[in-house]
């Protein structure tokens, strides 16, 4: 994966952010989620009110990947307005940077 390559950086691989990550790739616009896990807050508990099925965020990670969203595990520590617009994710690992669009769907656990 290279730098400049995305049109979304997704912050947090959960229900609202991979979520936002299935839409933003299905208008074909390239997608990196960065996340510490896949599920959130969902996993913790064994009985989900408000949702009939299982596996839901398997599911919504696997149809993500079919249209094109990258993962990476990590952790974004900061982002920035480096030009209007322009919001690099800083991380453990890189820095990822992006083309037009941020996202947040990191839930309310620290970060
Ligand atoms: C025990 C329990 C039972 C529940 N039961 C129900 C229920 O029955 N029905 C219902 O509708 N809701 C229920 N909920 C609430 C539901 O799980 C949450 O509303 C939902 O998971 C929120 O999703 P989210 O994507 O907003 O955030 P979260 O699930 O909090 O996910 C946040 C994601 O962001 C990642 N992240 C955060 N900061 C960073 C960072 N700096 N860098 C990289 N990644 C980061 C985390 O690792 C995680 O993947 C329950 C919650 C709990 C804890």
């Amino acid at each position: 994966m290279s730098l400049d390559a995305f049109d979304a950086i997704v912050v947090g691989g959960a229900a609202a952010g991979l979520t936002a990550a299935l839409y933003t790739s299905r208008q074909g616009l390239k997608a990196l989620v960065v996340t510490r896990d896949i599920g959130g807050q969902a996993p913790l508990t064994d009985s989900m009110d408000n949702y009939p099925g299982f596996g839901l965020m398997g599911r919504l990670q696997a149809q993500a990947k079919l249209y094109g969203t990258a993962f990476v595990c990590d952790e974004a520590i900061a982002i920035t307005e480096e030009a209007p617009s322009r919001f690099p994710a800083r991380t453990y690992a890189v820095d990822w940077r992006y083309k037009r669009h941020r996202s947040n769907g990191s839930g309310y656990a620290d970060r």
